[in-house]
């Protein structure tokens, strides 16, 4: 839409004036004839295990294309947990995935809350608020917790809702922990994203390989009719079956 934005200044001695200037609004989607409805489907990228050394990178990419993408955050690489208040300045969802990242944590629910709260004060420190979105490293299905704790996995995945959090898990797999081809990254992502509604990417920022492929993603899914978004706890929640 084209819209006028008006702007009236007084200084102290009240002189004022005024002027107007012409504002034009484009969508998101430039490579797109398909218009952005409920019926669009809508790819959700999201980031585990940083922030680190690459993911600055990643927002660059990220911001020169206008698209934001959910980030599950980790206190291992202390040096970059400013990147957290970057991504979030930059529209991107925030949410925690662990401060250690060590299976530890699934000894009890204490350990594990321990954690999660721990990494929310951090968070906090660099977004200004807590975040109500978490993903449980290994994925809800994980059964290494089993090692831990048998049955874990059943009441943690109960308790965050009750606590008022919703947990996601993943519904592509890009397989950038299996692979450093960032063309079977992009491979992967393509083609698990085919007939889905609502794509819920696994992506890890902490792998070179998969930030590569996310130029080549993200312009695919432009000139496909995708849409991108931040997951939010209303998200249409993806969950895989517990097995612990
Ligand atoms: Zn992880």
């Amino acid at each position: 839409g084209v819209y006028t934005v008006s702007y009236s200044v007084k200084d102290s001695a009240g002189h004022e004036t005024t002027a107007q200037r012409t504002v034009m609004v484009f969508s998101k989607l430039p490579d797109s004839s398909r218009p952005e409805g409920p019926e669009t489907p809508t790819v959700y990228l999201t980031f585990d295990d940083g922030p680190c050394a690459y993911t600055a990178g990643l927002l660059d990419i990220l911001k020169e294309y206008h698209v934001n993408a959910t980030f599950f955050v980790t206190a291992q690489f202390p040096g970059y947990l400013d990147m957290i208040g970057r991504a979030h300045k930059e529209w991107h969802a925030i949410a925690v995935h662990t401060l250690t990242h060590d299976f530890s944590i699934y000894s009890s629910t204490a350990s594990y809350f321990e954690d999660l709260y721990a990494m929310q004060e951090i968070i906090k420190e660099q977004t200004g608020s807590y975040t109500d979105l978490i993903r449980f490293p290994g994925g809800s299905s994980n059964t290494v917790s089993a090692r831990y704790c048998p049955g874990i996995m059943t009441t943690l995945t109960q308790m965050v809702q009750a606590r008022g959090y919703q947990y996601f898990d993943w519904n592509v797999g890009s397989n950038d922990t299996g692979t450093n081809d960032s063309e079977e990254i992009y491979q992967n992502v393509i083609s698990g994203i085919q007939g889905k509604k609502n794509a819920v990417v696994l992506m890890h920022d902490i792998k070179p390989a998969s930030i590569a492929s996310v130029e080549k993603i993200i312009q695919y899914c432009r000139a496909n009719g995708y849409r991108f978004d931040t997951l939010c706890a209303s998200s249409a929640a993806v969950h895989h079956p517990v097995q612990n």
